[in-house]
């Protein structure tokens, strides 16, 4: 078979990511309180969905979990082991880890390699992604500025402006809302109707999409709130209209993937290990809490935070952090389950240049604050994800369906097998990827 018989034949695909969609809420429906019309008929009655859920990487927060979604590697192999960029003074201004990785190869790129248009709306981590028509999540200070910040950064630029001509505002990644995903499902529409349907004769595309809301509606009213079960039902509205209009445009030749990043519980506590290394002496703050100098620092992912020595080589600071760690690992009201070392992070798959890891008991929701009381039950946010992977709660969820994609259920699922499966699909190549094709 030559390549271009090849390529003619295989089948589109789209990889749609709802930010922490648990499985229970796919799989108990009528408990949970929802109805996913459009995700029981796809998924439950016509392709595969794993019941006990995807195991998802270290840590469980949403833009390492995205790489490694996109890659099929773990954090500490592509590098973007946290949301935000490691800036215990704040000089990096809030900057997030936005940017594809330059270390592996994204399915992006692969896709693109393998003869697929491809392409990406909204997705985390896709800012230079090397992709053709990439939209990425992006964002400054959340008004039109984003915009035009994002149009610059897109791929070809332009496109956003383009977009927004017919669809109104592009979601930049601080609009977490409904109205937002609402954005986010009107671009991903667009995206297939004006750039993927034209050039759908020519060959076949790969596109990945994006949904904040149900994440963001748990994160401030709880896992099993009403509010986050409304955003669900919203999604799962706009999954059937994107689905529809892919099916559509491929005349059915077409995979569909959805999964999450990973799953949440709900907090009962924050704590604060810099209280503790600022009264060790490791950290100075001005009355504001805003960090002078560091010695040692932890900077959160939620339910783990990365403990880094400002110098490895500072033997008295690794002395002093050496005692608080073990003070928070013997104290059983510490709300801290487990201290690694950088080692121990390491061999778990993230966090590459941290001296301690710290992964909190259920509902303690580690906070980077550096003065105030060590332990608070007055909570930030309702959920949180970024505990231990280990944990059932944060299992996310797989489903797929589609052209030569069968029925039924499918178990031992990690999310760095995500990328490889769909890369097999494509025929396309992730050489670094360390999860397994789940369709072999
Ligand atoms: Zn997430």
């Amino acid at each position: 078979m030559s390549n271009e018989t090849d390529r003619a034949e295989r089948p589109s695909v789209l990889l749609i990511s709802v930010d922490a969609l648990k499985p229970e809420f796919v799989f108990k429906q009528e408990e949970r309180g929802v109805n996913l019309p459009n995700i029981s008929h796809y998924f439950l009655e016509n392709g595969m969905a794993s019941e006990e859920g995807m195991v998802s990487v270290f840590p469980t927060f949403t833009y390492p979990c995205h790489q490694s979604m996109i890659t099929g590697a773990n954090p500490a192999v592509h590098g973007t082991v946290n949301n935000g960029i490691f800036d215990p003074a704040g000089e990096h201004l809030g900057a997030w880890h936005w940017f594809a990785n330059k270390k592996v190869k994204t399915l992006w790129e692969a896709a693109k390699e393998a003869g697929y248009w491809s392409a990406s709306v909204a997705f985390p981590t896709s800012v230079g992604a090397k992709g053709d028509f990439i939209a990425p999540e992006y964002w400054w200070d959340g008004s039109e500025i984003d915009s035009l910040f994002i149009d610059a950064v897109a791929r070809p630029q332009g496109l956003i402006t383009e977009m927004e001509q017919e669809i109104g505002g592009y979601a930049g990644g601080l609009d977490l809302t409904d109205h937002g995903d609402e954005q986010r499902g009107k671009a991903a529409l667009w995206m297939l109707e004006k750039k993927l349907a034209p050039l759908a004769g020519e060959k076949p595309f790969f596109m990945s999409a994006y949904f904040a809301s149900f994440d963001e509606s748990a994160h401030q009213y709880g896992v099993y709130s009403k509010e986050a079960a409304a955003s669900l039902e919203k999604i799962d509205r706009m999954l059937g209209e994107i689905i529809g209009k892919a099916g559509e445009i491929t005349d059915g030749h077409l995979v569909v993937c959805v999964v999450s990043d990973h799953g949440s519980l709900d907090n009962t506590h924050n704590i604060a290990p810099n209280v503790l290394l600022k009264e060790a002496g490791l950290i100075e703050a001005d009355e504001a809490g805003k960090v002078i100098s560091w010695k040692a620092f932890s900077q959160r992912a939620g339910g783990t935070a990365e403990v880094r020595l400002a110098d490895p080589d500072d033997k008295e600071s690794a002395e002093k952090l050496a005692e608080v760690m073990k003070c928070l690992e013997e104290d059983p009201e510490s709300g801290i389950l487990e201290v690694l070392t950088g080692e121990e992070a390491l061999a778990r798959g993230g966090f590459p240049q941290a001296a301690y890891v710290l992964v909190s008991e259920k509902g303690y929701e580690i906070r980077d604050d550096v003065t105030g009381d060590y332990l608070r039950t007055t909570l930030t946010q309702k959920a949180q994800h970024g505990y231990s992977e280990k944990f059932p709660e944060m299992r996310a969820s797989f489903m797929i369906t589609g052209e030569g994609i069968g029925k039924g259920r499918i178990t031992d699922v990690h999310l760095i097998d995500v990328a490889p499966t769909l890369a097999a699909v494509m025929g396309a190549g992730l050489p670094d990827a360390q999860g397994r094709n789940l369709l072999k």
